[in-house]
């Protein structure tokens, strides 16, 4: 997912371009706008830490491209693409990383990743009803 501050920067071209070029083939695409409930949602498993309202209030701050990524090892190659959580360090670390390129700090950090297959599978079920993600998977050996 491009985060609202990856969309509104202008950064979803350049984003794309680097998706392309490491060889992930996007499978869906979707420009939405999450209202409070939607986020809430998505981000759950956080829902009881001291940062959760202030990443809902920004990730329902703008629109958010929500994409399926196709790739073998898809899941921690584009981990690895995106860089550390915090954008402020992956620009030290990980310079060349998508948050290292659009994101400010620990909260805004440009960019989402699943970060295993099981939550690849909640993710695309969230956002895209109709997929099935095993169709998805059976076509290449990881998500
Ligand atoms: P990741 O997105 O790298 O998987 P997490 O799942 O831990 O990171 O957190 C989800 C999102 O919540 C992060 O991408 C970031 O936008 C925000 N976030 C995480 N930790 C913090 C924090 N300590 N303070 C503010 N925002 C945070
Ligand atoms: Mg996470």
């Amino acid at each position: 997912m491009i985060k609202p501050d990856g969309v509104s920067g202008n950064y979803t071209e350049e984003i794309k371009r680097i998706i392309v070029e490491a060889s992930f083939d996007i499978a869906k695409e979707m420009l939405t706008q999450l209202d409070k409930e939607t986020a809430s949602a998505f981000y759950d498993e956080h829902s009881s830490r001291s940062f959760f309202p202030d990443l809902v209030t920004y990730m329902t701050s703008g629109p958010v491209l929500v994409m399926i990524l196709e790739k073998t090892n898809a899941v921690s190659d584009w981990r690895g693409l995106i860089g550390p959580t915090d954008a402020q360090k992956a620009k030290i670390s990980h310079p060349h990383s998508i948050r290292a390129l659009c994101g400010t700090d620990l909260q805004r950090n440009c960019v989402h990743g699943s970060d295993s297959r099981s939550s690849a599978e909640r993710e695309i079920k969230f956002f895209f009803e109709d997929v099935v993600s095993g169709d998805i998977a059976s076509q290449h050996d990881e998500l």
